[in-house]
């Protein structure tokens, strides 16, 4: 990763530049800042030009043999530590550093969120475990394989366990030659403080509204919702991420359910028959493979969530109600529809498809199902 592929920090990459140049560069660092800044992209860019062959003032080179290397995460004097869950599939990082690589080439950033879904783990802690610090004293002992300095990136570094941090202490006080410690923190509180005072901390602070905005730009967010989602993102970017897709599926999924519900109704009561087959090609749209079952179940729980609100809508009582400008524009005429009589039986018939499409049922049958139940149900 170069400098310049990373999102704002002018500051910090200035700083880590000039102590290059300097020659002045200290052998353990703490990147420290909240999530989704960048720290971990800067410390691997930092890596990349210290050992890029024809760095200039502003970033490496991009193009000689060690950045190509570095790029792809795969060169020799590169090494990566990061939290995991001891499997069958392994109990050292090496066992998952395909995994790992291959999630950050991808996301370039990226959360211990992501980390967990890539490893497919639910409601386990992935630590640092005693045996990695064995591991990084091998890689580290290991003979260099370029000119440059021999790097082991630590993300997550505050989930070392005591024994871990331990021996990596020592390290830290006896460092091998042409050797760096780049450690990356969003909780540095919870790292020993005899590890703290060991290491040069370079603070890596919140992104810029602007630099965030534009980067949702780049990737294609519309200028108004992408200065909406900076602002509430507080210089993370990854939470901006986050919102982005949201409010994305929430557009779309906002579009299907008042396209549902407009050609129920057109059906149920003017008797117009020409949107049934709009229904059909509806339902058809909605099982489409490309849409997914994870994505299913998440517009059905969208159209839960609009119904509640719908009938709650009645009620006027804003400090309960939970919608979007543009959801509360559609219920201003729909909510009538959604009324004691039927608010129950929908909910059950959407809670039903949703078990189904769950339990892998043919997404064909089970949308077209909803449409019919809608026809029938939908009235004032
Ligand atoms: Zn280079």
């Amino acid at each position: 990763m170069r400098f310049r592929d990373i999102i704002g920090q002018e500051d910090v990459k200035r700083q880590l530049i000039q102590s290059a140049r300097e020659g002045r560069v200290p052998h353990a660092q703490l990147f420290a800042g909240r999530l989704g800044v960048g720290k971990l992209q800067l410390a691997m860019a930092y890596a990349q030009y210290l050992n890029c062959q024809h760095p200039t003032a502003e970033d490496s080179c991009g193009e000689c043999p060690t950045c190509l290397q570095f790029e792809k995460m795969q060169h020799p004097d590169l090494h990566f530590t990061f939290p995991i869950v001891k499997s069958d599939a392994g109990d050292t990082c090496n066992d998952f550093m395909d995994d790992f690589r291959k999630m950050a080439l991808e996301k370039r950033y990226f959360s211990i969120d992501d980390w967990y879904e890539t490893l497919e783990i639910e409601n386990k802690q992935a630590v640092i475990y005693e045996k990695e610090s064995g591991e990084i004293v091998r890689k580290l002992s290991l003979k260099a394989y370029g000119e440059g300095y021999k790097v082991m990136i630590i993300w997550q570094a505050e989930k070392m366990n005591i024994t871990c941090a331990n021996k990596l202490l020592k390290l830290l006080e006896e460092p091998p030659a042409k050797t760096l410690f780049f450690l990356v923190s969003e909780m540095p509180e919870r790292l020993l403080p005899t590890i703290l005072s060991r290491v040069q901390l370079i603070r890596v602070p919140p992104l810029l509204d602007e630099q965030i905005t534009q980067a949702l730009i780049e990737r294609g967010t519309d200028e108004q919702n992408a200065a909406d989602i900076a602002h509430i993102a507080q210089g993370s970017y990854l939470r901006a991420l986050q919102m982005a897709d949201e409010k994305e599926d929430n557009q779309v999924f906002m579009e299907d359910f008042v396209s549902l519900m407009r050609w129920a109704w057109m059906v149920g009561h003017k008797k117009d028959y020409e949107s049934l087959l709009k229904l059909r090609q509806w339902s058809l749209k909605m099982a489409d493979a490309k849409m997914g079952r994870e994505k299913q179940k998440a517009f059905l729980q969208f159209v839960q969530r609009q119904i509640r609100e719908n009938y709650i809508y009645n009620y006027q009582l804003p400090q309960v109600n939970y919608q979007m400008r543009e959801e509360k524009t559609f219920s201003s005429k729909f909510a009538v529809f959604i009324h004691s009589g039927n608010v129950e039986k929908i909910m059950n018939e959407l809670d039903k498809a949703e078990r189904q499409i769950t339990q892998n049922g043919n997404a064909k049958i089970i949308f077209f199902d909803l449409c019919l139940q809608m026809i029938v149900l939908i009235k004032k």
